[in-house]
């Protein structure tokens, strides 16, 4: 007889991780089946990059489940961006009004607590079990052991598909679906993480709380900190053409092409050409689907139902707001799934579609506008206007990134607007020396009013 509260989830990573613990804390009893051995005792990558940036809608969701705390001993807080330039210049653009900021973590450190606490609250962990089939109508999902090969057959009465970009319970839920809408879309850009150390001394090598940025038209690195002094950095950078990962093929290319786009960060990197050939050359994919749920029976949640690129940071805590969600409205909907998965699905779905496009748009903002005067300057503006008249402009990255009551959808319609806004404010000629006038003021408080 199957248990009405029995609730199976594929995919262990940041997010099911999560899911699990708030369904635990309810009183559900979860089983997590995971592909990965268990990163607590194998000393196995956490998979893609290795530290992320968390912000206010992933710490909004840290906070309910009793997380927080324990989570900001490993955050390393980030204050704005710390601009690298061609020129050898280097400037810092904070993110938002004084104290606000984003933070550096560890993926695979989080992982981990989030995982000890689903247990602590009872939910079990099934390791080296891959989600391989859901069979609707028998009501059961086919596990396959990564070690012995072995098909366990587990029944189910509800179930999350969280097993990221590529999942299996998304692709087993497509396949038996009729007018199932999937949409995949890769940029020309790959990603490479590679490594600044710490300091003979132990200490950080550039600024420890910023995101380092080398901004160079199509292409970019950025830098993270991390907590034992050492900076993952990320190449964004073409498959192919001049330059690319395809033309950078041996160890004196590289170096030298470092030595003269990134010099700064090429004198802190000792093992760069150990690092370039060693790490993987990931691919970047946006994924959008629809329907997320079927029934009352099942549901994708985080990056298995809208996978995005990571240029707005988002990704999980994107994943993350998705749990949030989902547990106001078992609240709401006292347990009814077919309710829950409903209006999960109906608010969360343009939600995605909106971030996923907002972090499309941003990675032209970071690997080239952050340099352009004009573009800062419009930034000043904005930064002005909107500490002076706070009700009526919040600038779109803090939309996205500090304010977790605004939903993506809306940050994305006001942020069109507002950018259309300061097109008409930035070609008025001279802006460069009257943009700190009443005239100006006024003009964007009327244009605000429409
Ligand atoms: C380079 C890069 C940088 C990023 N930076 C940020 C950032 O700064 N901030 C941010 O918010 N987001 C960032 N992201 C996005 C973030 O990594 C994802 O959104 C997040 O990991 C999604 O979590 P998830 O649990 O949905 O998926 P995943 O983290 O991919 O976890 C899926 C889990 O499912 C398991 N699994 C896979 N297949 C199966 C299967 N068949 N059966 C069972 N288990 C399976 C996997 O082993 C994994 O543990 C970044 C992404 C990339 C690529």
């Amino acid at each position: 007889m199957m248990q009405e509260n029995k609730i199976i989830i594929a995919g262990a990573g940041l997010v099911g991780s999560l899911l699990s613990i708030y369904l635990s804390k309810r009183g559900y009893q979860v089983q997590l089946f995971e592909r990965r051995p268990d990163m607590r005792k194998e000393a196995i990558s956490a998979g893609r990059s290795i530290n992320l940036a968390l912000s206010d809608r992933g710490i909004k969701a840290l906070e309910e489940v009793g997380l927080i705390e324990e989570i900001r001993k490993i955050c390393i807080p980030m204050h704005g961006r710390y601009l690298h330039n061609a020129d050898g210049t280097t400037a810092f653009q904070p993110y938002g009004k004084e104290g606000q900021f984003i933070n550096s973590v560890s993926r695979g450190e989080l992982n981990k607590k989030l995982m000890d606490l689903a247990e602590h609250h009872g939910a079990e962990i099934h390791f080296s079990e891959m989600c391989k089939h859901i069979d609707w109508q028998k009501g059961e999902i086919h596990f396959e052991n990564a070690l012995n090969h072995k098909v366990q057959t587990v029944p189910f009465n509800r179930c999350f598909g969280s097993d990221g970009a590529y999942s299996a319970a998304r692709l087993t839920h497509q396949l038996q679906h009729d007018r199932f809408q999937y949409q995949q879309y890769y940029i020309d850009f790959g990603y490479k993480e590679l490594c600044i150390p710490p300091a003979d001394n132990g200490g950080f090598q550039l600024e420890k709380n910023a995101l380092h940025i080398w901004p160079r038209g199509n292409y970019m690195l950025i830098a993270l900190p991390n907590m034992d002094g050492s900076f993952t950095c990320t190449l964004f950078f073409p498959f192919e053409g001049d330059p690319s990962f395809a033309s950078l093929d041996t160890n004196e290319k590289v170096r030298s092409f470092f030595n003269s786009t990134f010099t700064d960060a090429s004198a802190l990197m000792p093992t760069l050409e150990e690092d370039f050939f060693h790490n993987p050359t990931a691919s970047l994919v946006t994924v959008k689907c629809y329907p997320w749920v079927r029934e009352d029976r099942f549901a994708l949640i985080g990056d298995a139902a809208h996978a995005i690129v990571p240029f707005f940071g988002q990704g999980m805590n994107c994943g993350f707001e998705d749990c949030s969600v989902l547990n106001g409205l078992i609240d709401k909907h006292a347990g009814n799934w077919s309710a829950i998965f409903a209006e999960y699905q109906q608010l969360r779905k343009p939600d995605a579609d909106a971030i996923a496009d907002l972090a499309l748009n941003n990675f032209v903002e970071m690997r080239d506008k952050v340099a352009d005067p004009k573009f800062l300057l419009q930034k000043k503006i904005e930064a002005a206007f909107s500490k002076k008249h706070p009700d009526k402009w919040i600038p779109a990255y803090s939309q996205v990134t500090f304010s977790p009551h605004i939903r993506y959808s809306e940050a994305l319609v006001n942020g069109r607007r507002q950018e259309a806004i300061m097109q008409e404010i930035m070609s008025i000629p001279g802006i460069e020396s009257k943009w700190e006038t009443g005239e100006i003021e006024t003009l964007i408080l009327q244009k605000i009013k429409g």
